[in-house]
């Protein structure tokens, strides 16, 4: 699977993608990430992505043709049939909220192309007609779509398979869980791990989990 992110920051992403699991996911080549710089389709001296609201008021907003180019030149990278399986998404706090649900349907997709908002948002033409959808991760607003896009990438890619060596880990319940010591004093009270955990009754354990999940 493909993810082009667009961003007017890219060196945003340079640490987190190196990071081990989505480093290893690209070196064996379950997915490839590629954070632009949406300077690039820019064709002024300045390479201006920004400019002044019709009607008024505070702030700045990205303008279309940059990300219009963008999407265009992206899409085109993925040939043939398989451009019909990409999607183009912009975030937004306005956006449909993201959840497991909406992960595990992009994770059908070959490739994801994510616009990362900045400034007072994103001239509304581009979540009309070149966004196929508009997702935000919850409700409070962010300075920039980056950290959406690692938010959707990290949940997405956990659903590829053999990304995660246990694929049922990827999308199970979470449930509560220990590791060793068995105890511990924390502010001088001892702390255990639940005796059922350590039984070895598989049965008892599920259900515990079950319970605690
Ligand atoms: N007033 C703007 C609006 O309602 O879209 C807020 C702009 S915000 C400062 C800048 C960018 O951050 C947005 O264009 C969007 O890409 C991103 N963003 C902010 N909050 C977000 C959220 N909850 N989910 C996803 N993206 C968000």
């Amino acid at each position: 699977m493909r993810f082009d992110i667009i961003s007017i920051f890219p060196e945003i992403f340079d640490g987190w993608l190196s990071q081990s699991l989505l480093a290893r996911g690209q070196k064996k080549k379950i997915l490839k990430l590629t954070a632009h710089n949406l300077r690039d389709w820019t064709d002024d001296k300045h390479k201006t992505v920004d400019d002044r609201p019709f009607g008024g008021g505070p702030g700045m907003l990205m303008k279309v043709e940059p990300i219009m180019k963008a999407v265009e030149s992206l899409k085109s990278k993925v040939k043939s049939k398989k451009s019909e399986k990409a999607r183009v998404i912009l975030f937004s706090p306005r956006g449909k909220k993201f959840t497991q649900t909406e992960a595990k349907r992009l994770a059908k997709y070959d490739q994801l192309i994510l616009i990362c908002g900045r400034y007072e948002g994103v001239d509304e033409r581009v979540a009309d007609y070149l966004a196929d959808e508009t997702l935000s991760i919850g409700d409070y607003v962010l300075n920039g779509g980056e950290v959406a896009a690692m938010v959707i990438i990290e949940t997405v890619v956990r659903m590829l398979p053999g990304f995660i060596a246990k694929t049922e880990s990827a999308v199970k319940a979470d449930h509560a869980q220990y590791t060793r010591p068995e105890e511990i004093l924390i502010a001088g009270k001892k702390r255990a791990v639940p005796k059922v955990l350590l039984g070895g009754d598989h049965k008892k354990i599920a259900l515990w989990r079950e319970k605690h999940s």
